[in-house]
């Protein structure tokens, strides 16, 4: 009996010390933050999460992180659970941005502030924050690359194909646009010729940045499009689907003793594409220093904690479809061998051995 009431008077502790009763492990007890992630399957994701969680920590909260594999239903319900258990405020990589409204609008009915994380969460006024990279500057300056590496490789005209991120994202249309900003002028005057005709973004598109995906349409455009031409460069959005365009390319006959391989862009600074850029094959990436992310992300926790006005740098760009939402914008960096050095590993991102 006395165990019994010691037992319950400590859990009665706990629970009012993580301020609302989450059991996860680890941090401090100013409350549980839920941090909800797209999926694993994809480096970045990972350094997010690692990020942010020990950030939040250091800060004093326990962290609720949870992955959903780019299962939208899973998802969904990993963000009705934290506001289930009265989590004390949530941050959110979405992997639908449109899928989250009902259950966030609950998030807000108990007063549970939401922080939208890299990706705007859409058509939904329970989002009070969104701090992510310059998501146009990303497709201008991957587009930019593209341009230099073509250049480096001999006069105009250029054979380019184009290829987007996940149509639910929208960060992808906002990838999409920058870079058409730098590439529609070429294509217009000619010198960018898109031979396979597919200028369209729903044409690019890849369903849920599908590294598969993007290697088979890779495969189709080749077959279909370039019996007779060569390619010279691929717009990729991100380095998954880089590798994927790369190993289309390879088994058609690029690289090697064949044809050369195509200038090919990518994003995130993933291990596999950094390695592939030094070996010479992807020409292209952009860097966007997660813990930079984090560091945004935890000091507007701390500030809406805090009952202050966290701090923002953009407050008319990212119109939700129901409220434009208050954002702190990072600047991406674009990176090629030349500074792969400097950028990636001089920073402390990577260590030379991870790049070997
Ligand atoms: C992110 C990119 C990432 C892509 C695929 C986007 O929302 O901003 O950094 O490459 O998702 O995961």
């Amino acid at each position: 009996k006395l165990i019994a009431t010691v037992a319950g008077t400590a859990l009665a502790l706990s629970l009012a010390a993580c301020g609302g009763g989450s059991d996860s492990a680890g941090g401090g007890d100013k409350g549980t933050i839920g941090v909800a992630m797209p999926t694993k399957s994809s480096e970045r994701w990972i350094a997010d999460g690692n990020n942010i969680k020990k950030q939040l920590e250091a800060a004093g909260y326990k962290v609720d992180l949870q992955y959903a594999e780019d299962d939208i239903p899973t998802q969904v319900n990993q963000v009705e659970n934290m506001v289930t258990k009265g989590e004390k405020m949530l941050v959110i990589a979405a992997i639908d941005g449109t899928a989250l409204g009902d259950v966030l609008s609950t998030a807000k009915d108990t007063n549970i502030p939401v922080i939208s994380y890299d990706r705007l969460i859409r058509d939904t006024d329970a989002v009070d924050y969104y701090a992510t990279f310059d998501n146009e500057k990303v497709g201008e300056i991957q587009a930019q690359s593209l341009v230099d590496g073509l250049k480096a490789g001999g006069a105009a005209p250029y054979n380019v194909e184009l290829f987007a991120g996940s149509p639910d994202d929208n960060n992808a249309t906002f990838f999409w646009n920058g870079a058409m900003k730098v590439l529609k002028p070429m294509i217009d005057s000619g010198d960018i010729k898109v031979v396979s005709g597919q200028t369209k973004f729903e044409q690019a598109a890849i369903l849920r940045w599908d590294p598969a995906t993007a290697q088979k349409r890779m495969e189709d455009i080749l077959t279909k499009s370039y019996t007779q031409e060569t390619v010279n460069g691929v717009l990729s959005p991100y380095d998954g689907l880089s590798l994927g365009i790369i190993a289309a390319l390879k088994s058609n006959g690029y690289s090697g003793g064949g044809k050369k391989l195509p200038v090919v862009t990518g994003q995130d600074a993933e291990v596999q594409s950094v390695k592939s850029i030094l070996a010479g094959e992807q020409y292209s990436t952009v860097f966007k220093d997660t813990r930079d992310l984090a560091k945004v992300t935890v000091a507007m926790v701390k500030a809406i904690g805090d009952d202050k006005k966290p701090e923002v740098n953009d407050t008319k760009t990212y119109d939700n479809g129901t409220k434009v939402v208050p954002s702190y914008l990072l600047d991406p960096l674009s990176v090629t061998k030349e500074n792969v050095q400097t950028a990636l590993v001089d920073t402390g991102y990577y260590t030379d051995a991870e790049l070997k």
